[in-house]
């Protein structure tokens, strides 16, 4: 399936919940789906009465993840088999392979206001892991890893900002920041509890394993 190119709000709307796909803005009164919550197109408020069957479910839930850590499907369907090939309960396996994407830490240590602009700032080369320039989104990280912002590359405004951002809001519990090293520690693997609350894996795990 190709990249999504339209409008990021309207993965929202489709989705029927607020994605948080646009950084600062999905916090103020600009939300499109706080405006308009139901989904695009001239029949939006109409579906939203009918009933979805199953198929529909599992697919919307698959999107949803998709989307969210804003992923192509061919990647997206390779974590889910490596989630199924791995030791443990294949939902919570998928949801911690995505959690551990280089992007989605810098996201989490609050370095970035979005996956999407985390993704940008990782390829750019910004950043660097267990002091070794790392510019690939997907990297895995592991506990005791740390994630630091290249000294060259602090100067950076977003990074400035970052930092103000990052002493004033908490982070996820698995994770730490220390804004004046310029870094974050991945102090454990997320459990469940850990990850996002508003994900129903197990309709993703069935959507595949159909
Ligand atoms: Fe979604 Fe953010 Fe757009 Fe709101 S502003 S619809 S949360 S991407």
């Amino acid at each position: 399936m190709a990249k999504h190119t339209g409008p990021v709000c309207k993965i929202c709307r489709r989705e029927g919940e607020k994605l948080f796909l646009k950084g600062d803005r999905c916090h103020t009164e600009k939300c499109s789906f706080d405006r308009r919550p139901y989904p695009p197109g001239e029949h939006g408020k109409s579906n939203l009465r009918k009933k979805q069957s199953d198929f529909g479910l599992h697919l919307r839930e698959k999107q949803k993840v998709k989307r969210m850590y804003n992923l192509m499907e061919q990647q997206f369907r390779n974590y889910y088999k490596k989630a199924d090939q791995t030791k443990g309960m294949t939902g919570l396996m998928l949801l911690q392979f995505l959690e551990r994407r280089l992007d989605n830490i810098v996201f989490r240590l609050n370095f970035a206001p979005s996956r999407k602009a985390a993704r940008q700032l990782v390829t750019h080369s910004h950043f660097s892991v267990n002091g070794k320039s790392v510019r690939i989104p997907s990297f895995i990280v592991d506990e005791g890893d740390e994630i630091e912002i290249k000294e060259n590359k602090r100067d950076k405004k977003i990074f400035k900002v970052a930092m103000e951002v990052a002493k004033q809001n908490p982070i996820v519990e698995w994770l730490e920041v220390d804004p004046d090293k310029f870094k974050g520690i991945v102090k454990r693997l997320p459990e469940r509890e850990d990850m996002p609350q508003n994900i129903k894996e197990n309709l993703v795990v069935e959507y595949y394993s159909k």
